[in-house]
């Protein structure tokens, strides 16, 4: 099992199982944040590809209950499921849940396997490539847009620069809530400081990024204001 000890930082210890494509930048990531991750995946070929880069890597069934016990990921805080397979996928968050692992990240690859996951106990299922779409949609409408979260199917929460038709004017005056439904929920002003739920007189000025909270259609809403 080569191991490499790297910088560590905090206290947190990941282990992510299925390094494929997502799976693997999950964990090279971490690894590289200076975290200690554990790497797992059936097939000897990506564990070996991947060794060099994180804390610990092992070749192993994740839907073997013994071969995780063994591994210890019990002592783990955070796991992620890389695994697309919806089978091997929802068994492996079981046995991590049963195992006692506080926190459960997996991937979904349809609407039914996220609702599996999350009926076996899983804390986030995350969908990488529908997100990415989302965000390179996003782009494509708008070069102001700057990062997207889902918070239900239809409402997420955006980041984009606000367009210069709203400098000097005030949220009172811009009405963004009754006119789009759009609440400002933040303002990360030029000199990085965030003003966290400004108020009706909160004005907005030049290279002002807004956080905001709505549907997903938003990006065209704002987008008409620039014009
Ligand atoms: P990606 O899009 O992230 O590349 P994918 O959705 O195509 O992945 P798969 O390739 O099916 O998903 O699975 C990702 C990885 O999970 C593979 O490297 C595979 O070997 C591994 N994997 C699948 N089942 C198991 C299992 N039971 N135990 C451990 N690893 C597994």
């Amino acid at each position: 099992m080569p191991a490499k000890r790297s910088r560590r930082r905090g206290r947190q210890q990941f282990v992510v199982i299925g390094l494929g494509r997502f799976g693997a930048s999950v964990a090279r990531t971490l690894a590289q944040m200076g975290y200690e991750v554990l790497a797992i995946d059936q097939d000897e070929d990506c564990v070996q590809a991947l060794a060099a880069e994180v804390t610990h890597a092992a070749q192993a069934d994740a839907t073997d209950e013994e071969a995780l016990r063994s591994l210890g990921v019990r002592n783990f805080d955070v796991a992620v499921v890389g695994i697309g397979a919806v089978e091997a996928s929802v068994l492996t968050t079981l046995v991590l849940r049963s195992q006692g692992v506080k926190y459960v990240v997996a991937k979904a690859s349809s609407e039914l396997h996220r609702q599996v996951l999350e009926k076996v106990g899983a804390d986030k299922v995350v969908f990488p490539e529908r997100d990415m779409g989302i965000r390179v949609a996003h782009n494509l409408i708008s070069g102001n847009f700057l990062d997207y979260l889902e918070l239900a199917p239809g409402y997420s929460i955006m980041e984009f620069l606000a367009p210069a038709s709203y400098v000097g004017f005030n949220l009172r005056q811009l009405d963004l809530r009754a006119r789009f439904g759009i609440s400002i929920i933040a303002i990360r002003k030029k000199d990085g400081r965030l003003e966290v739920a400004p108020g009706a007189d909160s004005v907005i000025e030049n290279g002002d990024i807004l956080v905001a909270m709505g549907t997903d259609d938003m990006m065209e809403k704002i987008e008409n204001d620039r014009r």
